[in-house]
This record gives C-alpha cells, structure tokens and sequence, in this order.
C-alpha cells in the first residue's frame, strides 16, 4: 500500500507515522507513505501558498498553482482524496474500499480552505471525516491513513480482529461487545461468569448478544429494521444485568 500525503506542514505527520502499528507496517515494507510540501514549489520571496479570497471575507485561501505543480510532478496514486469539511462521510466501508487498493493519496488542506479549482481539475474526490471542522487536513490524513492501514493484510497481528470488531464486514455492523482481561475479580468488580467458563459456543451468543444491546441502546440508526427473530431470542437469553436497557 502506497499513499501520498500533500501537505504545508510535513512535520506534524512524520512523527505518529513512526509510531506503532504504522511505523511497523513501514518498517515491514507493508506501507510505504510519501509526504510532499507544495511550498517547495512556490518561487517567491515569501515562498508563499495562499491569497486573499476573491469575492473578500475572513481568512487565506490555497493558491493552486503550488499544488497542481506539486501533484503533477509527484504523479501521484489515484484517487486523490482532497480533505474537506464538505466531502463524503469517511467510515469504515470507505476504509475497507481504500485498503482494497494499491494505494491512494490525501491533499490537506489549511486556512480557509484550498482554491475551488483543485477540488475541480486535480482531485478526484473529497473526504471528510465528521461534522466538524478541523484547522487542517493533517490530523484528518492521519485518521485515514490509520483506519486504512490496520486493514490492510498482514498489518495487523490477528486478521480476525478486524472482521470482529466494531462496524465489522461479517453481517449487519454492529458495535463491538465488551472485552475484559485479567484480573477476574478487580475493586469487586467481576468479569461476567460465561467468560471464564471455557464454553466457547456459549461465549459466542453472549458477544453477540452484547454487541446487540450496545447497539441497540447506542447506535439504533445502525439496526434500522431492528433485531432479527434469531437475535431477539439472543437477547432475552442474555437478559442486561440490570434488567435495563432494550429486551
Ligand atoms: N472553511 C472551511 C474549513 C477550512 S478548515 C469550511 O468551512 O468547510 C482547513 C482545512 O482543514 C480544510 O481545507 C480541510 O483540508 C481540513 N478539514 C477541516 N475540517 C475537516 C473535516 N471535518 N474532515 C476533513 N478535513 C477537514
């Protein structure tokens, strides 16, 4: 996996991209990323890559002729992704169809945003990564590029962690069930007996059952049609301790 990373400010990625699951998967050879600064095409004095904004109002806005200079003779993996407040909702299906691919790049932006005609004539799509808005691209590129990432075979130590966990590909996405390690018994606090009962087929319902009620009373708009017959049937074997929560 390749990916291309435009950016004013390198630095704020270099460090986490050494750290952890990415800096194993670049030092095993699994991922290779790129970091390219569109200031090193800026010929001013100032070395400068925003303007004012044509029309006034508040703020700078990327000038695109470092950045089509830059993109052209980097020629990049495509598609390249603009960050954007505006573009399409990054969510784990996106990162399972971004690591299905040889690679792809991310353009940052900064300030105000990036002149309109990069989104048009030089991207070929924008993400966004939630209804927020960040001061640049970078920390969004690095949110990508780590959910992208841990996809990606091999990268992780487990494979089934991936399709296990949260939003996972196996079935309708649901949260992830409560996970616990040792100790047992911690602050009187103890792990739930069917954990530790070595009943794997019974461990198997109640995780389900768990990731059922978690989502249920958290994130119904991911159960739209609700539980099946079969997982209604989970749920009242697996009642919530309290008694709370949906039946
Ligand atoms: N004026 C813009 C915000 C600019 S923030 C607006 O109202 O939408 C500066 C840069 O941060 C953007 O160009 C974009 O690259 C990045 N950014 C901000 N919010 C983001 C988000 N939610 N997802 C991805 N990138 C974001």
């Amino acid at each position: 996996m390749r990916i291309d990373v435009f950016t004013i400010f390198p630095d704020l990625l270099a460090g986490p991209l050494d750290i952890s699951l990415l800096g194993r998967a670049r030092a095993e050879g699994r991922l290779e990323v790129r970091l390219h600064d569109p200031r090193d095409a800026t010929t001013d004095r100032h070395r400068s890559v925003d303007d004012t904004p044509f029309g006034g109002g508040a703020g700078m806005v990327m000038r695109p002729e470092p950045i089509f200079e830059t993109v052209e003779a980097v020629d990049p993996p495509r598609p390249l992704l603009l960050l954007s407040a505006s573009g399409r909702r990054f969510d784990q299906a996106m990162a399972h169809e971004l690591a299905a691919l040889e690679g792809f790049s991310l353009l940052c932006g900064r300030y105000e945003g990036v002149d309109q005609r990069v989104a048009d004539h030089l991207c070929d799509g924008e993400v966004s990564i939630g209804d927020y808005v960040l001061a640049g691209g970078e920390s969004a590129a690095l949110v990508i590029i780590e959910a992208v990432t841990r996809l990606v075979p091999g990268v992780m130590g487990n494979e089934e962690s991936a399709t296990e966990e949260s939003f996972g590909v196996a079935g309708p996405g649901l949260l992830e069930y409560p996970q616990y390690t040792r100790p047992a018994e911690f602050r009187g606090y103890e792990v739930p007996e069917v954990l530790r009962s070595g009943d794997h087929a019974r461990v198997a319902r109640w995780r389900r059952a768990q990731a059922l009620r978690r989502t249920l009373e958290r994130r119904p708009d991911l159960l739209p049609d609700g539980p099946d017959a079969a997982d209604r049937a989970l749920l009242e074997a697996f009642p919530a301790p309290d008694g709370s929560g949906p039946a």
